[in-house]
């Protein structure tokens, strides 16, 4: 069972992304026409795609109603002080954090509704260092709480626009899934931004070095591994040396003009 899961885990996001992807081609091509042989096949592949898809996502989506049980995972932690370190770390970013709770069994770290939760699993991996990078991340989520919002909204708005234009007139069962292989396929890389975006503020707080070593920690076995509310751990630790390329060629280009 747990290899099945493991399987799962690792290969859903980018079976359901292919499915999305045909599932969306094939409604164009079935809309431009129907009566050809070759559309015809095409029915079929959108017919399965569409099974397979909607038969992953509620695979997908069974463990999260238990993890919605589990939001009340407060009741397995212990209410904690905050170390000096985080509260100064608070107090430089200018955030709330009312407080703290240490989770039993659990290799995470979230902020919500002012209240920083973090696993006892991650924390007994990480460096006072890195763990101070890794929350400075989570209260970046807060800080940026409004306009990562936005962003989600505009990424769902998106996928809604063009599943309404390609689906107009196609019958209901068919426009519901073609709408979620929209929002399968567009709204991730607005989910993505806001890691990367937390990320890249975390590092005005915290030294770089912590950041990524406490990802690697954190997603030990599985860095390669995309979902669908977070890029990989592997590209986000990419991504800091590309904002590092950024920052060296501005640095060194400003520096040449003096
Ligand atoms: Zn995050």
């Amino acid at each position: 069972m747990n290899k099945i899961e493991e399987i799962y885990h690792n290969y859903s996001f980018w079976v359901k992304s292919s499915l999305s992807f045909i599932i969306i081609v094939d409604t164009i091509a079935l809309r431009l026409n129907t009566q050809v042989v070759p559309f015809v096949i095409l029915q079929y592949t959108w017919s399965i795609s569409a099974v397979l898809m909607l038969i992953l996502c509620i695979i997908g989506a069974s463990p999260y109603i238990g993890y919605f049980k589990e939001m009340s995972f407060r009741k397995n932690s212990k209410q904690m002080v905050l170390n000096p370190n985080l509260i100064q770390l608070a107090e430089k970013m200018g955030i709330e954090c009312s407080s703290f709770y240490l989770v039993e069994n659990w290799n995470g770290a979230s902020m919500y509704c002012d209240a920083l939760s973090i696993g006892e699993i991650l924390k007994s991996k990480l460096t006072e260092q890195e763990l101070e990078a890794i929350v400075a991340h989570e209260f970046t989520h807060k800080i940026h709480e409004i306009t990562h919002l936005i962003l989600l909204f505009v990424g769902c708005f998106l996928s809604w626009i063009i599943a309404v234009l390609l689906g107009l007139g196609l019958p209901s069962i068919m426009y519901k899934v073609l709408l979620l292989s929209c929002v399968y396929l567009f709204v991730p890389q607005f989910c993505w931004f806001r890691e990367l975006d937390c990320d890249e503020n975390a590092i005005k707080y915290a030294d770089k070095k912590d950041l990524q070593s406490g990802l690697i920690k954190y997603g030990e076995g599985r860095i390669h591994k995309y979902g669908f509310l977070h890029p990989s751990i592997a590209f986000r630790i990419a991504d800091f040396k590309r904002i590092e390329k950024i920052w060296i060629r501005v640095f060194s280009s400003s520096k040449n003009r003096h």
